[in-house]
């Protein structure tokens, strides 16, 4: 059997000491297993990395992104490979896995501007013949560690920038679905990237636990579940790291009874079940203006659904992929059977979905839940399955107000034709990402991805502009050259322009 194993020096490695199976979520068969690092294994990647860091930090910033340009293009070289592994093993539908490899690269294009994103600051004269000028260091060794559900994509809005900011990089990646993410670490040997700028560590908490406990490990980037990301920060936090932790999700669609309601429902229909809800955006509750929208709806809804696709990933037929574990697949038929038993109606039933030549696979069907309210399991917890749940309200502040209760502030969205409500809408809504009859406002990778509530710890979102200053500290350099002959006598007073 395969074992993926850790890439440190620009070598894999496998250290055989504790393994974990991954499985091929179509079939439900066991199809590799993955080597789970120990702490030897990450302190000597993080020396490695210290080893490498000052060569790195004092290559000029245009030839790191040179690094970029060529990544870029091995990763568009490679797609179809990475698109398979990534289907293998976490169970996307190919051309789902073809979208999410785009967004990673577009974080890869972005970091190919580091000259220009790097430049500082500048200001001549800010007293006689004084000048001063702010400069981003890098921090040294940085880590990231990543979730199952975009093992190519979310890595990517980590690292490309974190290296061309000059740093050194080690990536923990989940350990249910490696193969990609290792694959696509082992490109930037081939684009130029000098051997131990970045290491992947396969691993489980020890990994990550090592990380957060080693003095040299500067910052961390997280992506992952809430009450991980609440321990991967305040252990940073307390150890005096740098640390951004985002965290789960429950996406809000506000569908208003003006709505344009056949585009409202397409929409829906790819923000709820694609990639079988396994997405930190996907919109899992769509809140209802008016008994008449809500009837609406809930029809339309209905209907569409019936022509969903449900099946194994390398089919591109399909619409969504099985979820990741049976463990999981499980738990998502456990929030259903709960809003059943605390009184919502389950208007289709996704729980017994057979697909024909996989019945070992982990699939769940789509789900419609109507009449569902706040007090409910199903509602208060992030499911991660394909599930769609509708809650009916009368007015759009009560709409406004349940979302702003809730306890994830990632993504929203409203549906309407109104420019005044939308406006009002997205200026007053407590949530960090919000969409205007676009259903998953992610921001491209110029902007920066960050949710509010406890969606987020931290104070910087993921990549875009606040990925440089994340992966940067700034220094700030006041300089005078005095000319011979003259000189001042001491000061003490603060000095002040005179
Ligand atoms: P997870 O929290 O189980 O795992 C994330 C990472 O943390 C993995 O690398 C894992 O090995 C590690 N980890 C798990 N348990 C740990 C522990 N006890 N101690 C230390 N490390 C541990 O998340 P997941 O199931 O892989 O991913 C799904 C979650 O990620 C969902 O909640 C989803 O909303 C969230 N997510 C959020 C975003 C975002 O941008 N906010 C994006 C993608 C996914």
């Amino acid at each position: 059997m395969t074992t993926v194993g850790q890439l440190i020096n620009g070598e894999i490695t496998v250290e055989g000491t504790r393994q974990q199976a991954i499985y091929n979520p179509s079939t439900g068969e066991i199809s590799k297993q993955v080597d789970l690092a120990s702490k030897k294994t990450v302190e000597e990647a993080i020396a490695v990395a210290q080893a490498a860091f000052p060569a790195w930090r004092n290559t000029p910033a245009i030839k790191r992104a040179r690094v970029m340009f060529k990544f870029k293009a091995l990763l568009e070289e490679h797609a179809e490979t990475i698109c398979t592994l990534i289907g293998e093993e976490h169970g996307k539908i190919s051309h789902d896995a073809a979208g999410e490899l785009q967004r990673g690269i577009e974080n890869v294009e972005y970091a190919c501007g580091a000259p220009e994103l790097l430049k500082g600051e500048h200001s001549k004269n800010v007293g006689p013949n004084i000048d001063s000028w702010s400069e981003f260091q890098p921090l040294g060794v940085v880590a990231g560690i990543t979730p199952f559900n975009f093992p190519a994509m979310v890595p990517l809005w980590m690292y490309p920038m974190a290296l061309v900011c000059g740093n050194c990089f080690i990536l923990k990646p989940s350990e249910r679905d490696p193969s990609a993410t290792l694959f696509i670490a082992q490109l930037l040997k081939e684009a130029g990237l000098p051997d131990g700028v970045m290491s992947v560590i396969n691993g489980d908490k020890e990994a990550v636990d090592t990380l957060l406990n080693d003095e040299r490990i500067k910052a961390i980037s997280f992506v992952g579940s809430t009450p991980i990301a609440e321990y991967i920060y305040a252990t940073a936090n307390g150890n005096g790291k740098r640390c951004q932790a985002l965290g789960g999700a429950k996406n809000h669609a506000i569908v208003m009874p003006d709505a344009d309601m056949d585009n409202a429902v397409n929409q829906l229909l790819g923000a709820a079940f694609g990639s079988s809800g396994e997405r930190c955006m996907a919109l899992s509750v769509a809140v209802a203006v008016g008994d008449v929208a809500g009837d609406a709806l809930i029809g339309k809804m209905q209907a569409a659904m019936q022509s969903l696709n449900v099946g194994p990933h390398f089919d591109a037929n399909n619409d969504f992929g099985p979820v990741i574990t049976q463990a999981h697949q499980q738990k998502v038929i456990a929030y259903i059977d709960s809003a059943e038993q605390q009184g919502a109606k389950i208007v289709v039933d996704g729980r017994h979905a057979k697909v024909l030549g996989f019945e070992n696979g982990f699939f769940v069907g789509a789900t419609l839940i109507d009449d569902v309210s706040p007090d409910m399991v199903s509602y208060k917890e992030e499911i991660f399955g394909p599930v769609l749940q509708v809650v009916r309200v009368q007015t759009m502040q009560q709409a406004m107000d349940l979302i702003d209760a809730h306890e994830y502030g990632n993504g929203t969205c409203i549906f309407t034709r109104d420019g005044e409500a939308a406006r009002y809408f997205s200026d007053n809504i407590q949530v960090g990402m919000v969409g205007i009859n676009v259903p998953l406002p992610v921001p491209v990778a110029y902007h920066s991805f960050g949710g509010w509530k406890r969606s987020l710890f931290g104070d910087l979102h993921a990549y875009g502009p606040d990925a440089v200053r994340f992966y940067t500290k700034r220094k700030t350099i006041t300089q005078r050259w005095p000319s011979a002959g003259v000189r001042e006598g001491a000061e003490f007073s603060m000095p002040t322009m005179k």
